[in-house]
């Protein structure tokens, strides 16, 4: 697979981070976060970064891959052996390292404790969040990837309205867009979601052996996952006549989340961008049923940083790109949920999702 360009600059925001923290270097053991940094897509793999010294551990497996992806990055490759973590303490120690940060959102327990009892005379200290942080804000190759997969979502779209959805069944519906994705090259970045009727106020509903009905309301969710970056967005179609009030909770909808989008720009607090979706909802009397927030940061993996919800402390800034994608789920009936992925500018905001929000029938 390959892979939005990646560089040596990313190991730069790494050590700046470390200074600022008092580390002597950063243990980085989520894949995700390898990858970002050293450009290995493998399985199997860690780095180190500190101010001197940036080094990438796989195994013989992946020697070779490891070669042609992360020498670009200039992260001096080491070939792990039996005794990788011997080999790891013996690196640092030679460096002299003596605080390691390390990521504590990822290491299990147990691997903790295997780190600790081998890494003798190195303090490891949490430091969840360093490369998160970095990745939150895109660079122009990584965007670059980030409109292709969302394009190709938006073909993978188009093709619904010929498809059918009344008289089918969710999973048919749910295999078919991701087929129709790995037709044109990319994989789907999280297990679709095709949610007919009653089933739309689940807002995770997994597509089952349902069969969704007529004149009824649709949740179609996806994302396709092109050169490692990931799209995601959320339509609703109809399947026929809609009565009023389901028509009603569509607009509302609709109308709060061009409200959002309209809000997202550099300097933006999230949380404010999510009450402005959320204030409408709920002052048209259905608060309690938008019960997540508004939206989530996108990128190699489908949700990271940064989010955007009540919760969420920090101010938007350029090269995020988020979500924003508020529901209502009345139980028992109906749900209506609809997501466009947003990139933060300099001057404002790109909508990076192409397909229309207009409602479509389907029939
Ligand atoms: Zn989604
Ligand atoms: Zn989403």
């Amino acid at each position: 697979m390959s892979t939005a360009p990646t560089g040596p600059w990313r190991a730069e925001g790494v050590t700046r981070e470390l200074s600022e923290r008092g580390l002597d270097a950063l243990l980085v053991t989520n894949l995700v976060n390898v990858r970002y940094l050293t450009g290995f897509g493998g399985t199997s793999g860690l780095c180190v970064v500190s101010e001197g010294d940036r080094f990438f551990m796989t195994d013989f497996r992946y020697t070779e891959r490891a070669e042609r992806e992360v020498a670009p990055t200039g992260f001096e490759r080491v070939e792990a052996g039996r005794e990788a973590l011997e080999q790891l303490a013996e690196r640092m120690g030679r460096a002299g390292f003596s605080r390691v940060g390390f990521d504590d959102a990822h290491l299990t327990v147990r691997q903790h404790g295997r780190y600790a009892d081998k890494l003798t005379g190195i303090e490891l200290v949490p430091a969840a969040g360093v490369v998160e942080g970095l990745r939150a804000v895109k660079e122009e190759g990584e965007l670059a990837a980030i409109r292709a997969a969302s394009a190709l979502a938006d073909e993978v779209y188009g093709l619904v309205p010929e498809r059918g959805l009344a008289g089918r069944t969710e999973r048919e519906v749910a295999n078919e867009l991701e087929h129709e994705m790995r037709l044109r090259g990319a994989e789907p970045s999280f297990p679709s979601i095709v949610a007919g009727g009653a089933n739309g106020a689940l807002p995770h509903a997994e597509p089952g052996a349902d069969v969704i009905p007529r004149d009824a309301l649709v949740v179609l969710d996806m994302g396709c996952r092109l050169d490692g970056y990931c799209s995601d967005c959320t339509r609703t179609f109809a399947t026929g006549r809609l009565s009023d009030d389901a028509s009603a909770v569509y607009d509302l909808v609709r109308a709060a989340q061009q409200a959002a989008l309209e809000a997202v720009a550099p300097g933006a607090s999230a949380a404010a961008v999510d009450s402005v979706a959320r204030e409408l909802i709920t002052a048209a009397g259905h608060g309690e049923r938008f019960g997540h927030g508004l939206g989530h940061g996108v990128g190699l993996e489908v949700h990271e940083e940064p989010r955007v919800s009540q919760a969420a402390e920090g101010e938007l800034e350029p090269g995020n790109v988020v979500t924003v994608e508020p529901g209502v789920y009345v139980a028992g009936e109906l749900g209506v949920r609809i997501e466009d992925l947003v990139a933060v500018t300099a001057s404002g905001h790109e909508v990076i999702s192409g397909f229309t929000k207009d409602l479509v029938t389907v029939a």
